[in-house]
């Protein structure tokens, strides 16, 4: 295995995922088999328990695993399906270190950070790095592993040490270190200063680790005199100073590699120069310029519990995107704080309340995402109502199914008492309810997690039509509560329709409203899955229906000719 480590200094957020993923985006498009593992060196175990409001989104795996975000940027540009062992943190290690000093394993020895904590690291990443996650048999050619962080981190000293000891055993060409830095200008036409460069790389130094390759984040390119002053000081090629200046949009980053050659560098320090050929990102070039000139938009309304971190939503915004670009629109996100609808709001907030209705009556599709807990819960009913009545396009995500259920059940089967469980225990109608798969009196490890199978009950549906007519279509779950099979039999009397439903028909998936031009509720995340070039399915049937081309579209493609 040849491994692409991926490190950061000066400070965080400098786009290291986006980095690190562009490096693989074009070794792939050399012909190598790329996977990769995030390291993030926080003590909980996973993602699964932080909040989006800190964190940004949960991302979810299809074996289940709750990850961080970066994970999702993986996925995406790679194409791959990773496992929750792709990404390893500190409380992952130390768990598994303290399970083995409980067994006895250590046969009566004092376990230390050295070498116990640093060879279950090592171990690791040398299992995980080995798993197939392009479908395909047999381990991947390169392993990229990003360290999350800033090197010199407390926390992230027993993954420097690790790294450096495999470094160590694995061998010069099967080891190339890529440290993310910033160049920044001081003042209005200042200097590209590298002194916090030169700091940074000094620290990994003294840690044992000497990178191969600078990537100079800045905002414009960088002068010959700054990589040279770089090369000198840092002790790294010139041609092995990589420059990832400012650029439209993201997807840009891999041709800013290609252009500056980074491929032919690495492969050369990885001994990959004979097995890979010249990449080929002709479709990376075709979106990435695509996308800069789009100039018709679309309006969304996104109407979320979450909405002051747009990272909270990421999957979302970016399946958006991919389904905007698939119908040569960029997508305008309309930000609406769900609680900023509901009728206290009006008297509290008043301004804001009549911002949050102007910018959904504005938009030309509503989506109402996934959430826990009953924070602005009343807004997205209102949401749901105002789309549901006015038929604008609607598509609610997990939590925003619920709320549709809900919604339907107040105002049009006139139960007043209608709510989840979740919002209150003792609802008079509990249209929604605790639904788990394991226990129903523990909340932990409660959560439907992961990959699931949703059967189609009709081809007469607009899902149907729009995943081209599978029998059963497998996305991904992180959810408790469903909607409540004693009640679908009254809800199917509005008109509503349960499209979809899990293999035992007792879970409801997939929700239509047959008298509305698009109205789809699902019980899983389509975002997680959703590719540029291959976006998600519902989340295209919005947009289509959000600019009148879903008709179309649906019939050409029953004839045949999409
Ligand atoms: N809170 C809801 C549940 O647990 C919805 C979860 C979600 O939207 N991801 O079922």
């Amino acid at each position: 295995m040849k491994y692409v480590l991926v490190t950061g200094g000066v400070v965080s957020g400098l786009g290291k995922g986006v980095t690190a993923s562009s490096i693989g985006v074009v070794l792939k498009a050399c012909g190598l088999r790329v996977t990769s593992i995030k390291i993030d060196p926080y003590l909980n175990t996973d993602a699964g328990t932080m909040s989006p409001f800190e964190h940004g989104e949960v991302f979810v795996l299809d074996d289940g695993g709750e990850v961080d975000l970066d994970l999702g940027n993986y996925e995406r540009f790679l194409d791959v399906r990773l496992t929750r062992d792709n990404n390893i943190t500190t409380g992952k290690i130390y768990q598994s270190v303290l399970e083995k000093e409980r067994k006895g394993d250590y046969l009566g020895k004092t376990v230390q950070v050295v070498p116990h904590i640093t060879d279950a690291i090592k171990d690791w990443i040398e299992s995980v790095s080995a798993i197939p996650v392009d479908g395909k048999d047999g381990p991947a050619d390169v392993c990229v592993i990003e360290l999350g962080g800033t090197v010199g981190d407390i926390e992230s000293m027993p993954f420097i040490e690790a790294l450096r000891q495999l470094f160590f055993s694995t061998g010069p060409d099967n080891f190339c270190l890529i440290h993310v830095s910033l160049v920044p200008v001081l003042g209005v036409v200042g200097e590209q200063k590298t002194k916090p460069t030169q700091h940074s790389v000094r620290e990994l130094r003294a840690l044992g680790l000497t990178p191969h390759f600078l990537a100079c984040r800045s905002a414009q390119p960088l002068l010959e005199n700054t990589k040279q002053k770089l090369s000198q000081f840092c002790h790294v090629p010139a041609a092995n100073i990589l420059n990832i200046h400012d650029v439209p949009n993201i997807w840009h980053v891999p041709l800013l590699l290609r252009n500056q050659n980074a491929h032919e560098a690495i492969l050369k320090q990885l001994a990959l120069v004979r097995v890979a050929g010249p990449p080929n990102l002709q479709e990376w070039t075709t979106r990435a310029e695509t996308f800069d000139n789009l100039t018709n938009s679309v309006k969304i309304a996104m109407v979320g519990k979450y909405v002051g971190l747009t990272d909270s939503y990421l999957s979302v915004v970016k399946a958006l995107l991919h389904a905007c670009i698939a119908c040569s629109l960029k997508p305008s996100i309309e930000w609406i704080a769900a609680s900023d609808l509901e009728d206290e709001s009006a008297k509290s907030t008043p301004e804001a309340h009549s911002k949050a209705w102007e910018a959904l009556r504005n938009s030309a599709c509503v989506l109402v995402p996934g959430g826990f807990g009953d924070r602005g819960v009343n807004g997205m009913i209102l949401a749901a109502k105002y789309a549901r009545e006015n038929k604008v396009p609607y598509l609610g995500i997990c939590l925003g199914m619920q709320i549709s259920v809900i919604e339907i059940s107040r105002s049009i089967l006139g139960w007043k008492g209608a709510n989840s469980t979740e919002f209150d225990e003792h609802a008079p109608n509990p249209v929604v309810i605790f639904m788990p798969e394991g226990s129903r009196t523990h909340m932990g490890n409660t959560m439907r997690l992961g990959s699931r199978r949703t059967l189609l009950q009709t081809a007469d549906c607009i899902t149907a039509k729009l995943y081209h007519n599978p029998d059963h279509v497998d996305e991904r779950h992180r959810h408790r509560y469903e909607v409540n099979p004693e009640v679908v039999g009254d809800l199917e009397k509005t008109g509503l329709r349960f499209v979809g439903k899990d293999e035992s028909r007792q879970r409801m998936e997939i929700l239509e409203l047959p008298s509305h031009p698009f109205y789809v509720g699902v019980q899983f995340h389509p975002e997680y899955k959703s590719r540029p070039g291959k976006p998600s399915a519902l989340f295209l049937g919005l947009i289509l229906a959000a600019t009148g081309q879903l008709e179309a579209y649906m019939k050409s493609h029953q004839n045949g000719s999409i």
